[in-house]
C-alpha cells in the first residue's frame, strides 16, 4: 500500500511529476490518486526529498 506522510511532505510536486497517475496534489500536499503498481512509484519514493513516501 502506497502511504505519504503528510507531517514530512513538503509539497514539492515531484512525486506528481514523476508519476501522475499515481500522485496528485492538494492543498499544497501530494495524495494517493490511485493504488497502481507501477515503476514510477520507486520512481517517486526515490525522488522525494523527505522521504515522505512508503510502499
Ligand atoms: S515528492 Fe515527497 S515532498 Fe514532494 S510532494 Fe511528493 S510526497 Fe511531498
Amino acid at each position: 500500500m502506497i502511504k505519504i506522510d503528510k507531517e514530512k511532505c513538503i509539497g514539492c510536486g515531484s512525486c506528481e511529476a514523476v508519476c501522475r497517475e499515481v500522485f496528485g496534489m492538494k492543498d499544497g500536499k501530494a495524495f494517493v490518486k490511485a493504488q497502481k503498481k507501477l515503476p514510477c512509484v520507486q520512481e517517486a519514493v526515490d525522488i522525494c526529498p523527505t522521504s515522505a513516501i512508503t510502499k
